[in-house]
């Protein structure tokens, strides 16, 4: 007998050889019917192999990501299948999963190709083999047979593959007429597979690598219910209505030019305005916590970032030394603000007394990223953090931590992001020996991060052996409209760069110290953060941060001259507003200013100028009536002010 020991910390005795399909069978018949793969003693296990020794077990659903994993990975291998089915002698790459779906690289017969119009026979072929609900068998191979597989074949790919493995750990995986090599894990049977859709159709260099030929990525979804694939596909459409390429562009916000350079954005008069209203309101909630502003210069000595680190670890990856006419001086872009502002806490020493420090710095910063890599704004080479670091004495750092966890759910509130997560990443539990500072201060660190989040009462995964060496940290996920997840703020313990710049204080007890410190962003970056936020609002900005409060539109020329009048009146109560006066009929200007997503328009003619009025329209929510000028100004100005009551 085996002892299996569950989430839950309950331990059951089973049979030795149990598959974890079958344990779920002992609980309910119902649960076996969802569980796609399970985690043995932490690794991923097909729910179909044999477990021989005592275990802890996760049973993993589609919805669990491990379930997702072999469920996509799985599809993966029926997709192959049906290929192989229509195109005969086809040769395969990788398959692997995706953040939704999976892709499989392959080379086509010479002549063949594959368009979108052959996606629907793939598609049927592939749901005719899950019907059958074949198996998925596992078999572990010797090197040597698993070569003389697929030299029998005659895939050169897979060859490639296996000559890098080691003998002893390679695996095929079987279904229907179909073996891969593969590592797993699988479903129990394709019959799990109820809807699939091919998506896309790519060209992929052969391991990434543009000496290598170019092979055909064909990517796919499945899902366990077709009704989850219309939810999904009615997703993408309105996602890809909601791009932030795509709303950046209409709503005049940022451009990019191929002359200035790619990945970096170029902030238009009313994406500017947008991003100071922005960074005034985080600098107002800042001020409140307490935070002191600085500046610092875009680039610094090369010896800066030889000192705290960066240089020796993304040196070579990075923007090159900037070199000057004198000889031997060297200065980099500077890729974070951290080392200039351990440098401005350096500047005059510091007793327990002055501690906590905040320094906060809208800092520009400048990575290189492959143009590969590059997307919009959520992958840039310059970007602008709402960055600060908090110099505090071990014993503030709780509470410190709980402060900053206070602002990032007040922006993340007013901003609208109602779901999100955190995950809290710690040390290895086994291996404690890569991590810089004491065992002491970990400890307390981490405790301090994992009762903030409890007592805030915050959705928490923790990942053990994710901290930086230098610190542990929380990362805030926000789950935007459309349910897709992005990483957006921070929280970092450091223990390296006070050592690095040997950082002190006075304590108490006169004797000098080492601050810890905290780097926080919750934003980011701002450039990130709008791409989320127009992705999440669909263009449709609160009113207080939106570029055009409202639009008045005279229903003629001959009102035009009261229109700027209403203008002129609305500008001195702060209301951000334009006329429309082109000589176009009332009907089509209503049409083209909905789309440009301004929350109010107002139209005049010989009634509204007579009383000294406007008819106001609502974005998505109609007419609402005459207001006198005065009283419309009031209106919006009452909305906005309630945004920095804390
Ligand atoms: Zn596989
Ligand atoms: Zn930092």
């Amino acid at each position: 007998m085996i002892k299996i020991t569950f989430p839950d910390g309950a331990v059951k005795e089973y049979e030795k050889g149990i598959t974890g399909l079958e344990v779920a069978n002992s609980i309910s018949s119902r649960l076996a019917k969802e569980v796609v793969a399970v985690g043995i003693n932490g690794e991923t296990w097909d729910a179909t192999r044999p477990i021989n020794t005592d275990a802890d077990i996760k049973l993993y659903k589609f919805e669990d990501a491990e379930g997702k994993d072999a469920f996509w990975h799985s599809s993966a291998h029926i997709m192959a299948e049906a290929l192989e089915f229509f195109y005969p002698g086809i040769k395969l790459g990788i398959g692997p999963t995706i953040e939704n779906g999976f892709y499989y690289d392959v080379d086509l017969p010479e002549g063949k190709t594959i368009s979108e119009n052959d996606f629907k026979k793939i598609e049927d072929k592939i749901l005719e083999i899950a019907r059958g609900k074949h198996e998925f068998t596992r078999t572990e191979v010797s090197k040597e047979e698993a070569l003389k597989t697929f030299t029998e074949k005659g895939d050169e790919y897979k060859l490639e593959l296996i000559s890098d493995l080691e003998d002893g750990t390679i695996t095929f995986y079987k279904q229907n007429n179909f073996t891969d090599l593969c590592r797993g894990p699988h479903l129990p049977n394709t019959g799990f597979i109820k809807a699939i859709k091919l998506l896309n159709i790519a060209g992929a260099y052969w391991r990434g690598d543009e000496k290598n030929k170019q092979l055909t990525r064909v990517y796919g979804i499945s899902f366990p219910k077709q009704k989850m694939l219309t939810e999904y596909l009615e997703m993408l459409v309105e996602a890809q209505k909601r791009d932030h390429r795509k709303l950046g562009k209409e709503l005049e916000l940022f451009t990019f030019s191929e002359r200035v350079g790619k990945g970096l954005p170029l902030w238009l008069p009313k994406g500017a305005m947008l991003r100071e209203r922005l960074e005034n309101f985080l600098k107002e909630v800042q001020k409140r916590y307490g935070y002191l502003p600085v500046i610092s210069p875009h680039i610094g000595q090369k010896e800066l970032y030889v000192t705290s680190g960066h240089y020796a670890k993304y040196g070579a990856d990075s923007f090159q030394p900037i070199h000057t006419p004198q000889e031997d001086e060297e200065f980099l872009l500077k890729p974070m603000n951290c080392p200039h502002h351990c440098e401005i806490y350096k500047s005059s020493p510091k007793s327990y007394k002055d501690l906590p420090v905040r320094y906060a710095e809208f800092g520009t910063v400048y990575r290189y990223e492959q143009s590969g890599e590059l997307h919009g704004l959520t992958r840039v080479r310059g970007f602008t953090q709402d960055d600060a670091h908090i110099f505090c004495t071990p014993d503030q750092l709780k509470e410190e931590f709980n402060k900053v966890i206070d602002i990032v759910l007040y922006i993340f509130k007013t901003l609208d992001f109602k779901d999100f997560i955190t995950q809290i990443s710690l040390r290895d539990k086994d291996d404690r020996s890569k991590y810089i500072g004491s065992d002491e201060n970990w400890e307390k660190a981490e405790q301090a991060i994992i009762e903030a989040t409890q007592e805030k009462g915050l959705e928490t995964v923790v990942e053990y052996g994710e901290a930086a060496f230098y610190g542990p940290k929380l990362d805030f996920m926000v789950k935007d409209a459309l349910g897709r997840k992005w990483q957006l703020g921070t929280i970092q313990v450091d223990y390296n760069l006070p050592e690095r710049f040997e950082l002190e204080y006075k304590g108490s007890d006169n004797q000098l110290h080492r601050p810890v410190m905290i780097h926080r962003a919750p934003f980011g970056s701002m450039e990130r953060f709008v791409a989320v936020l127009i992705e999440h609002t669909a263009g449709k900005f609160p009113l207080w941060l939106t570029p055009e409060q409202a639009v008045i539109l005279p229903v003629s020329e001959k009102y035009n001259d009261y229109a700027k009048k209403v203008l002129n009146l609305l500008n001195n109560y702060d209301i951000r507003s334009t006329v429309d006066d082109r000589n176009e009929k009332i009907g089509r200007k209503i049409r083209d200013n909905e789309l440009k997503r301004i929350p109010f328009m107002l139209i005049v003619g010989e009634k509204e100028e007579a009383e000294n009025s406007v008819s106001v329209r609502k974005q998505g929510d109609g007419d609402k009536g005459t207001y006198k000028i005065e009283d419309f100004a009031s209106l919006i100005n009452e909305e906005i002010k309630d945004l920095l009551s804390l």
